[in-house]
């Protein structure tokens, strides 16, 4: 390819990878303003919490079971426990008792028995304040550990916590092809601006459970269905997007 010709080309390319990255920001910036415009009163985790140990036993025991479930079971069980050094000592038998009306409570209750041991004995009885660290007690994964970082210490900047209803949505959001948590989260850290990784894991969760849901989609009643590529109503409705 002459000199001329491939110097035109790769302008035109990175023009188009430039357009291309603008109206991806556009929309995601679109997103965002939208979605904080409707569901501004589920900005913050829905696990009822009193202070840093709480959430992170919550958040430990939030895996496969809903909010409501786990805030019923945490109404009695932050009773009875008031700190790591009791979870630590539980007995067995009656933490698995006290875990009975989660999922898989045997292993939770194992687990957060295990963490508290850890974080006794290696942290001085405080939550760590690093992914890494968080990683290492028993039944923390990425997401665990990302949303404690997130809600208990307003640390937001080594991730975003991805659930079920965050890989539904972005999906259909266009936002990601991928369908593992860790490629999605990878997805939503390039496309999102670093200031609302902080929101946009509670904000998807939001619309995940109101109007896109695993099963059917409410498109009817998004406040994203002119824009979303998803929607069923998209050509019912006018973009203010594309209409600028
Ligand atoms: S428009 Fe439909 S598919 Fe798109 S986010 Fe809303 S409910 Fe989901």
């Amino acid at each position: 390819m002459p000199g001329a010709v491939l110097f035109l080309y790769m302008t035109c390319e990175r023009y188009t990878v430039c357009m291309r990255k603008a109206s991806e920001d556009a929309y995601v910036s679109e997103v965002m303003r939208r979605l904080i415009g409707r569901y501004s009163d589920k900005l913050q985790t829905e696990l009822v919490h009193r202070n840093i140990t709480e959430l992170f036993v919550a958040v430990l025991l939030s895996p496969q079971c809903s909010d409501k479930q786990v805030n019923v079971v945490t109404k009695s069980l932050f009773k009875k426990y008031s700190g790591f050094e009791d979870y630590a000592n539980a007995d067995l038998r009656a933490l698995k008792r006290d875990l009975s009306g989660l999922n898989y409570y045997k292993t939770k209750a194992r687990n957060l028995r295990k963490a508290a041991r850890m974080i006794m004995s290696r942290f001085d009885g405080e939550v760590p304040r690093t992914i890494d660290q968080l990683m290492e007690l028993h039944g923390v994964g990425r997401k665990v550990a990302n949303v404690i970082l997130n809600e208990g210490f307003g640390i937001s900047e080594h991730g975003i916590a991805i659930d079920t209803h965050c890989i539904t949505v972005s999906r259909r959001l266009g936002l990601t092809r991928h369908k593992t948590a860790d490629r999605i989260e990878l997805d939503l850290m390039r496309k999102v601006p670093k200031r609302d990784w902080k929101i946009i894991s509670n904000l998807l969760i939001a619309l995940g459970r109101d109007t896109c849901t695993a099963r059917t989609k409410f498109c009817g009643r998004c406040v994203l269905k002119d824009i979303c590529p998803s929607s069923t109503e998209r050509n019912h409705a006018t973009s203010t997007l594309s209409s600028g």
